[in-house]
């Protein structure tokens, strides 16, 4: 708690590539963005000051966008002003150390405390720390030696990468694993050293379960009986659309399913692409008549979907944790989702939704079935994941988790460091 005029704590959260400010469901642009950008705002209500460092990708963005009075996104320039992919990257991180220092010398400002976002950022966190005091906490959103089990070609960054995370899994002062199931796989895959907490992903149970399916349904468009199968989210192959469609296709309920697949794209990009197969396989199983694509789902209307969803599916091969689950079942609807990760921990299997395992189209079309037939439990279902949300998962609640472990960890005494082995 902060009284007035007294000097609010400052803190640092760095996402080299996800822009706090920018508009959700573009390529790349996704859970990470959503996390940093409520937290920073959540913990701003709490007392902090909040700075949100990120890359900027386009000339036209402005440098710093204020949130609202205590918390603001400040683009730093480290390579060109464009889109550039992730796994391409790297190099232009010791430009985006350099601009931090610039940034910290000119407004007279020196961080005492970091949460960085990423591996790369993490990177940047571990060269700042060589030349000032810096507390560093740091989040993965997901693991290099997790997600390269789970795709077919190893980026040429990988084995930087798995460095990276290992230094800093082994020197940050806090390692915030976003679920039980992250913090077994940073034990099991990348370093039994190192401090690890467990603090969840949150959502905006204000947002999310503020409206009735009904009048969500009125509002889409939607008719009364329909049974409607959503999906939310960016298109990359991870995130196993693919499943989604073929399990509809399978589901003995076909005929009645309206299946929605919300997400943006862009034309040939990675994503465009992804969209491209996807309605490639649509058009293969014969649903092009009973799908939509919405395209990107915003503040105005994603509310709205997930309320007007009977089912929502998660079929993800590998989620560190994945928000849109508990963004479902915020608003009342029942999610059926892979049996991996962060979902295991989210996802009460019978209680809030079901567990499939990833890429089996029959187990998940068998759960579509379930959940459509019956309509009794489906609610119950949506009104037992409404209240597993609200107990733990608010944002307000992960923020104040975080502003907990921040001050804690401002309060201990430096120990002697090892220093980052990683090089740009
Ligand atoms: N999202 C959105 N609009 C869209 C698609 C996705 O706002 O059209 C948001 C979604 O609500 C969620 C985030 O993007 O908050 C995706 O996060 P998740 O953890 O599920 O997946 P990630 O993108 O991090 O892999």
């Amino acid at each position: 708690m902060f009284f007035l005029g007294q000097k609010q704590p400052r803190i640092a959260l760095i996402s080299e590539h996800g822009d706090p400010a920018i508009e959700i469901g573009k390529e790349e642009a996704g859970g990470q963005n959503v996390y940093v950008r409520q937290v920073g705002e959540a913990l701003a209500c709490q007392g902090w000051q909040v700075d949100m460092f990120t890359r900027q990708s386009d000339a036209e963005q402005p440098a710093i966008v204020q949130h609202s009075r205590h918390c603001r996104t400040i683009r730093l320039t480290a390579g060109p002003k464009t889109f550039i992919p992730r796994d391409e990257l790297f190099p232009y991180m010791p430009e985006f150390v350099r601009a931090f220092q610039r940034f910290q010398i000119e407004n007279g400002i020196q961080y005492k405390v970091a949460h960085t976002h990423y591996w790369m950022s993490s990177w940047v966190g571990m060269e700042l720390r060589k030349h000032q005091s810096l507390k560093l906490l740091h989040t993965y959103h997901s693991l290099g030696a997790v997600k390269y089990q789970s795709i077919a070609t190893i980026p040429m960054i990988a084995k930087t990468r798995l460095a990276t995370e290992k230094v800093c899994l082994e020197t940050a002062d806090r390692i915030v694993a976003t679920s039980p199931q992250e913090r077994d796989h940073m034990r099991s895959l990348v370093s039994h050293h190192g401090n690890i907490d467990v603090i969840p992903c949150g959502t905006d149970i204000r947002r999310y379960g503020s409206v009735s399916q009904a009048k969500a349904r009125q509002q889409l468009g939607i008719g009364p009986d329909e049974k409607v199968v959503l999906y939310v989210g960016r298109f990359d192959r991870r995130k196993g659309i693919e499943t989604a469609v073929r399990a509809v296709s399978q589901s003995k309920l076909r005929d009645q399913i309206k299946l929605i697949i919300g997400g943006g794209s862009r034309p040939g990009q990675s994503d465009g692409i992804e969209r491209d197969r996807i309605e490639g396989i649509v058009s293969e199983v014969g649903l092009q008549a009973t799908t939509q694509f919405p395209g990107r789902l915003g503040n105005e209307n994603l509310h709205l979907y997930y309320a007007a969803a009977d089912v929502c599916l998660v079929p993800s091969h590998y989620e560190p944790f994945g928000l849109v689950a508990i963004e479902a079942m915020a608003s009342h609807t029942p999610v059926i989702a892979s049996d991996v990760g962060g979902l295991q921990y989210t996802v009460i299997p019978e209680v809030t939704g079901l567990l499939a395992p990833p890429k089996d189209d029959a187990a998940f079309a068998k759960g579509i079935d379930r959940i459509l037939s019956n309509p009794e439990w489906r609610n119950q279902l949506g009104q037992a994941g409404r209240k597993r949300v609200e107990e733990k998962f608010s944002w307000d609640g992960v923020a104040s988790q975080l502003g907990d472990l921040y001050n804690q960890v401002m309060e201990e005494q430096p120990v002697k460091k090892r220093s980052a082995a990683v090089s740009a």
